[in-house]
């Protein structure tokens, strides 16, 4: 492996390089995406399988048994059909947009509040239905902030880049506002409007940090207070009208200063700049489902944030749209056809394995005492995991179809107002904890502190995290570490807070929450600062992930310990494998304002240093680049 100037890099100095430079060296970035790399290469791979499972479908070729695949296929096919999406423009939009546009202060906004929030009018603010964290086997109602047009608030405060960026989401925006039937002068006005609006609401919504941390995102507040902070806006009545007699008494408020302040936002004098904003808002979220000219424009938004060239081809959008919209099914069909019996057998018996290893190093965990070790252990032991893909699935995909003679705009429609009904009906039922947070076609997982649960999807269930026919070390550097991480997340920063229901229950005896809370610290030190990039790593943003990478890794090197004669090298390097990745500029800077994870480099990198059997594997030294003293390494679980 060589480095930039052709050195040969030496793997004590940069495991990742080493490992992964001659695949980076090659690899090209799809041009319809910012990056490329472990996760990526199997979505992309999993995206042809069903494309080509599609295409068969929809040409008759081959009948599907699950039933909402039908109307999934049916969508996909309106979906390509540019020329009548071409054909209806914005045509379809047109009622509910004049319907926006005449309203003429908030009164006459709350008489028809509950149409405008069933129509997916854009609000200013959004309602979500979770488990309620005091008692998770019930529902209840969140209001979050609305989202801001850059993604980052931090951002604004940057002179040249709010400018630039909002450059950008200007030319595009106006470009879809050209096809709307606004006059020149109202297009102009609109989009100087919506800047104005945005600009109210990003001094008060929560910045990425904030949102990171959980447990201060959970305030309860009596609706008929948060209802006298958004006065003149109809909260109350909205939910009246949804709820009727379950309306309830409480919502949750997860940016206390958002609501507090909402008056500073919404008032009678910026009454027309959110009327304005809503109707520029509520194009950009059909968009999808209007023409692809349309579609792509609002694309351009993103993608130049991203530094991504072009848009998918309208194959790709077809498929990626429904395979959004018909996520759980999907997942089954793909779960059923592509992923082994045998395979999810070997799993299984993996993820008991580290759970149980889990349990032991609790049992022999330095800085905590017997009273905390015990909840610990009930929490691991009450575990749900879920792998692979759900047995069968959800029933309300049957109720979603799609009639032939349907546009595919109506189409489209029927099927987020269903979803929007659907969602917001949970709160009038208890919590289903069968539910998937993840189907099995995504290549991800990941930890639900609400309910306790590991979910493990059959596409990330792949080379190099996965297969029978890699050795157990690589296996266990590569899928082991990632559910020894998600495991972890039970008892990170933010999983820490919540007991083996998803209570948030304070189940720690308090000196060890102050020993956890310092050896916290010590990982937010240990990223915070370090220049990647060009841009500073924010070690607050990612430290649940940096301790769960950590956990990951503690507890399959335990399991290494017992295995004969292993193989760290494989451990070792299957797991700077799995992170490799090429990512445009754009991209990178981007997500190290706003993602949760550290880059991967970093994660593959950073985390070995803090384990002695990576020093005694590859005998690093004093001397060399991924050395770091004993003093400064931390081991949480
Ligand atoms: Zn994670």
């Amino acid at each position: 492996m060589k480095d930039k100037e052709n050195k040969p890099i030496r793997i004590e100095d940069d495991l990742y390089g080493y490992v992964n430079n001659e695949w980076i060296s090659k690899a090209v970035i799809p041009s319809d995406l910012p990056v490329t790399g472990g996760f990526i290469e199997i979505m992309l791979d999993i995206e042809k399988t069903l494309m080509a499972d599609f295409d068969s479908f929809a040409k008759g070729e081959k009948k599907c048994e699950l039933a909402p695949m039908n109307n999934a296929i049916l969508l996909y096919k309106k979906a390509m059909d540019v020329e009548a999406r071409e054909k209806d423009g914005m045509n379809p939009l047109l009622p509910l947009l004049e319907k926006i546009k005449n309203i003429k202060n908030l009164n006459e906004f709350n008489e028809s509040i509950l149409d405008l929030y069933m129509d997916r009018v854009h609000f200013p603010f959004k309602i979500d239905v979770l488990e309620d964290v005091r008692d998770t086997s019930k529902q209840a109602l969140s209001i979050f902030d609305a989202e801001t047009i850059i993604p980052d608030k931090g951002m604004y405060d940057k002179a040249l880049v709010r400018i630039m960026i909002l450059k950008i989401y200007k030319k595009m925006a106006s470009s879809i506002l050209a096809l709307s039937p606004l006059s020149k002068k109202e297009q102009k006005q609109y989009l100087k409007d919506t800047i104005k609006f945005d600009d109210l609401i990003r001094r008060k919504v929560l910045s990425p940090t904030e949102q990171a941390d959980y447990v201060k995102l959970f305030n309860p507040m009596m609706l008929e207070d948060v209802n006298n902070k958004l006065n003149p806006f109809d909260l109350k009545g909205l939910l009246l009208k949804i709820y009727k007699d379950n309306t309830p008494q409480e919502i949750n408020v997860c940016n206390p200063r958002y609501v507090n302040g909402f008056n500073e936002i919404l008032n009678d004098e910026t009454f027309e700049l959110f009327i304005h904003w809503s109707y520029v808002n509520t194009i950009l979220d059909f968009a999808p489902a209007l023409s692809k000219t349309i579609s792509d424009l609002s694309n351009m938004y993103g993608n130049k944030l991203m530094g991504v060239k072009e848009n998918p081809t309208i194959e790709k959008q077809a498929y990626r749209l429904v395979s959004n919209l018909f996520d759980n099914p999907i997942g089954v069909y793909y779960g059923r056809t592509y992923f082994g019996e045998e395979a999810k057998a070997n799993i299984t018996d993996i993820v008991k394995k580290i759970i149980a290893t889990y349990i032991d190093r609790v049992k022999n965990n330095a800085f905590l005492e017997a009273a905390t070790k015990e909840k610990a252990i009930l929490k691991l032991e009450a575990m749900k995991v879920k792998m692979g893909y759900p047995d069968n699935y959800d029933k309300f995909f049957d109720s979603l179809v799609v009639d032939e003679d349907d546009s595919f705009f109506d189409a489209m429609n029927k099927i987020r107002k269903a979803k929007l009904e659907y969602d917001l009906d949970k709160f009038n039922h208890p919590t289903d904890f069968s539910k998937w947070s993840m189907p099995g076609h995504m290549v991800n997982a990941c930890y639900d502190p609400f309910k306790n649960d590991i979910t493990f999807p059959a596409a990330i269930l792949q080379k190099p995290f996965y297969s029978l026919d890699q050795s157990l070390e690589e296996n266990l550097g590569g899928i082991g570490a990632v559910i020894g991480h998600e495991i972890s997340h039970a008892f990170d920063n933010n999983g820490s807070h919540f007991d083996e229901k998803g209570n948030l229950v304070d189940w720690w005896l308090p000196e060890d929450f102050k020993k956890f809370e310092e050896l916290t610290e010590e990982m937010v030190k240990q990223y915070d600062g370090i220049i990647y990039h060009g841009a500073k790593v924010n070690g607050k943003l990612v430290v649940s992930e940096n301790i769960a990478d950590n956990g990951g890794m503690a507890v399959t090197l335990q399991i290494m310990q017992g295995l004969e004669n292993p193989k760290y090298d494989l451990y070792f390097t299957n797991w700077a494998r799995i992170w490799r990745q090429k990512a445009k500029e754009n991209y990178i800077k981007l997500l190290m304002k706003l993602d949760v994870h550290s880059p991967n480099e970093l994660r593959a990198n950073i985390t070995v240093r803090n384990f002695s059997k990576w020093y005694e594997t590859f005998n690093v030294k004093e001397t060399d680049k991924m050395f770091i003293e004993e003093a400064k390494r931390i081991t949480i679980w």
